[in-house]
Order: C-alpha cells, then sequence, then structure tokens
C-alpha cells in the first residue's frame, strides 16, 4: 500500500532529474489525479492511494519527466487569478504576461465604457482577465487559430465573462468596423533559429504562436503598422516582447508615428512590453483639426 507522502517522494526522485522543483511538480500532479488542492496532500501523508490512482499518477510522472508542460498535462493554467483550460493548441500563459494586464489596466479607468482589443488570444487570458477587471469594458478578442478559439470561449464561458468577444482571423482583419481606446497583444516574437525553443515547455507548444519571421519582429510590425487605423485619438498600443527586442519594438512604434513610448520591465527584471499612442490624423493629414 502507498500513501501519498510515499507516492510523492518516489515522484520527487524521479523528477529530480530534469526538474528544479521535483516536489512541487510532483503535488501538482497528484493533486490533479485526486481531484484535491495541494493543502489536502500535506493535510493527508497517510492517506493511502489506490491502485487506479497510483498507476494514473505515475503515468503523469512519467509525461512529466519526458518534459510535457504541467499546464498540458493537468488541462489547467492559472493567470490573473483565472484558472483557465490550456491544451497544446494554445501557448500556457505565462506570469510576466501579467505585465501587459497590469499596464492596460492603468490606461482603463475602473468604470470605463471602452473598447479593447486583444491580438492573439489564444487560451484568452489575457482578454478575460481585462473583462474581469473592467466590467463595463467590451473586450474583442482575435487569433487566427479556431483551436484555440474554442478553448477560450469554454474559458469565458468557465468564468461567466459576458463582455468579451471572440474572432477568427489574422490580426486586425477581422476588426475593420472598431474603434479602440486600448489594442494589446502577446504575439509571436521568438526567433526561428532561437535556442530557447528547444527548451523547457517551448518544444509542446504551438510553434505558430511562438515564432515571427524577421529576426521575430513580423508579427509586432503588422500589428504596430495595422493598429494605427484602428485606435481612437490617444489611443493605447501595448505589446510584449522578446528580452532583447525593446528598442527594435520602440524604434517600429516610432517609424509608425506612435508617440508616448515607454519600455517597461517584467517582474524578473527584463525588457517585456512597450506602450505607445497614436493620434490617428496627425501623421497622415497635418490639416487635420484635431481635439
Ligand atoms: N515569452 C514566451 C517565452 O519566451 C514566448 C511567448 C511569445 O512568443 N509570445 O517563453
Amino acid at each position: 500500500m502507498t500513501s501519498i507522502r510515499n507516492a510523492l517522494n518516489l515522484a520527487a526522485t524521479t523528477l529530480a532529474a530534469h526538474h528544479d522543483n521535483a516536489m512541487f511538480e510532483g503535488e501538482v500532479l497528484l493533486a490533479h489525479v485526486l481531484e484535491k488542492t495541494r493543502t489536502y496532500l500535506h493535510t493527508w501523508p497517510e492517506r493511502a492511494l489506490s491502485e487506479i490512482e497510483l498507476t494514473t499518477f505515475n503515468q503523469l510522472v512519467k509525461r512529466r519527466d519526458n518534459g510535457e508542460p504541467s499546464a498540458y498535462i493537468t488541462g489547467e493554467q492559472e493567470f490573473w487569478s483565472l484558472s483557465l483550460t490550456v491544451t497544446p493548441d494554445t501557448l500556457i500563459p505565462r506570469p510576466e504576461t501579467e505585465l501587459l494586464v497590469e499596464l492596460a489596466l492603468e490606461h482603463i479607468p475602473a468604470d470605463a465604457h471602452d473598447k479593447i482589443a486583444d491580438l492573439g488570444t489564444g487560451s484568452g487570458a489575457i482578454a478575460l482577465a481585462l473583462a474581469s477587471e473592467r466590467p463595463h469594458s467590451q473586450i474583442i478578442a482575435v487569433d487566427f487559430s479556431a483551436a484555440a478559439l474554442t478553448v477560450a470561449e469554454r474559458n469565458r464561458k468557465k468564468h461567466s465573462l459576458n463582455n468579451v468577444t471572440f474572432m477568427q482571423g489574422d490580426w486586425l482583419a477581422p476588426l475593420s468596423e472598431f474603434t479602440f481606446q486600448v489594442i494589446i497583444s502577446n504575439p509571436p516574437y521568438i526567433r526561428e533559429d532561437d535556442a530557447h525553443l528547444q527548451q523547457g515547455d517551448l518544444p509542446f507548444e504551438p510553434r505558430n504562436a511562438l515564432i515571427a519571421a524577421n529576426n521575430g519582429l513580423d508579427d509586432i510590425q503588422r500589428i504596430a503598422t495595422d493598429s494605427r487605423a484602428r485606435l481612437a485619438y490617444g489611443g493605447w498600443l501595448l505589446i510584449e516582447h522578446g528580452y532583447d527586442q525593446a528598442a527594435d519594438v520602440s524604434e517600429i512604434f516610432e517609424h509608425h508615428g506612435y508617440h508616448n513610448i515607454t519600455a517597461h520591465r517584467d517582474l524578473s527584471g527584463q525588457p517585456r512590453v512597450v506602450c505607445a499612442q497614436y493620434n490617428p490624423g496627425t501623421k497622415q493629414d497635418n490639416h487635420h483639426d484635431s481635439p
């Protein structure tokens, strides 16, 4: 008979070969198998596991040991205190992406009735986080992948967030009828030959959500170009980027006529987000009488 404690110790020994936080990793998987919290495991370490529980747990440990991301094994990832369903059709939401949400909220007053676009929404993480914080604002979230949008819609329903609409398409293409106060995106930005693609969770994630042409800047460039026609006067564009792309992204924004360009670091100190404002009409049409 195997207790919770024994099963966890064995799993930690196995996982320690490839993972820094082996005990924690094992606990997440066992909590998932038992449909309990990690606290439960600490409260009842002597509880015996049934044969089926133990077999299932050991299979999950083996998958994790082979590198499969924990979020794909459990089908779940926490983002902005929302528990989200994730599948291999979606990127796994990262803690550093919460910076993008924080910065966007600075530009959306709590009682605003704004229109906000989230481009490349994946599991819906950013859109749903914003929707939960700004209940009077309307968020339109776009993804090219229909499979990702199925996951996003499931997450929307799970959290009963009725101020989010999902649309399928290529970046701003489906949004031609709208004007937004804020456009936000965590696009693909990794170079095709970047060694990070072979590390951690990345080999299991959708490549088209990670990789961009032109030194990882192609999609950022397209978003910066096309957002101008969709932003309200003084509207904000916020984009997440790679650790070494802050200068390139700022330059792209400047080149396209954005102003108030600011770069921001994430919790681990890496440059991660560039924000900028745009005033339609001012650059293309100097005679325009702007408010
Ligand atoms: N920040 C992620 C990583 O480097 C990539 C996410 C993205 O491409 N948008 O692991």
